[in-house]
C-alpha cells in the first residue's frame, strides 16, 4: 500500500490491473476493426511478389540484356517485367516460379522481332525461338504444363506466404510439388 501526498491510499496492484484491461480492450478493439482480407488481396499481392522475385533473381532483360534500374530499396528489377508463359487466366501456374521470364518493357511489348506479346506472328516466333535456344528446360516445362488445369491447393494468401518462403530461400519448387516430394 502507497500513500499519496494528500493523503489517499493507493493500491498499485489494483492500478496495474486497470491499464492491463484497458490495453487489453483498445488492442481487441483495433483487431475487430482491422478489415477482413479479400481474396482478390492476396492474389494482387501474389502477384505483385511473384513478379518481384521472377525480376531480382534475374536483374536484367533475359532475351536483350538490359539490366534493370535500382529502386528506392535497393533492388534492380525496375523497367523489367515478369512475363508469363502460361497465361495468367491458369491460376494453377499463375504463382508458380518456372512459369516466369524476365524481360525488359521493350522486349516484353514492343520488340519486332523477339517479343511475346509483339502483336505480330515474327514476333512471336522469334521469342518461341529464343526461348528454344536458349532456355530449352524451361520451353520443355511449358509444353509439357500449358494444358494442365486444375484449381490451386493453397488459398490466395497461403499463395503468397509460400511465394515469400521461397523469396527468401531462393528455391523455385511450388508447394504442390515439394510436397510430394517429401
Ligand atoms: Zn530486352
Amino acid at each position: 500500500m502507497v500513500y499519496c501526498s494528500i493523503g489517499h491510499v493507493h493500491f498499485p496492484y489494483l492500478a496495474n490491473r486497470f491499464s492491463h484491461t484497458n490495453i487489453k480492450g483498445i488492442k481487441m478493439k483495433q483487431k475487430k476493426q482491422k478489415k477482413a482480407r479479400t481474396k482478390t488481396y492476396w492474389k494482387k499481392k501474389a502477384d505483385n511478389l511473384w513478379s518481384e522475385i521472377i525480376r531480382e533473381r534475374v536483374c536484367r532483360c533475359e532475351v536483350c540484356g538490359r539490366p534493370g534500374q535500382f529502386t528506392k530499396q535497393g533492388k534492380q528489377i525496375k523497367g523489367l517485367n515478369a512475363h508469363h508463359l502460361i497465361l495468367r487466366g491458369n491460376l494453377l501456374w499463375r504463382h508458380d516460379l518456372r512459369n516466369g521470364v524476365c524481360l525488359c518493357v521493350y522486349c516484353h511489348k514492343w520488340s519486332p522481332v523477339c517479343c511475346p506479346h509483339g502483336g505480330s506472328i515474327d514476333s512471336t516466333i522469334g521469342f518461341v525461338d529464343f526461348m528454344k535456344d536458349n532456355k530449352p528446360e524451361q520451353w520443355a516445362w511449358y509444353e509439357h504444363h500449358k494444358d494442365i488445369r486444375k484449381t490451386p491447393e493453397l488459398t490466395m494468401e497461403e499463395t503468397y506466404n509460400y511465394l515469400k518462403e521461397l523469396q527468401n530461400t531462393g528455391e523455385v519448387l511450388p508447394y504442390s510439388e515439394r510436397v510430394n516430394k517429401d
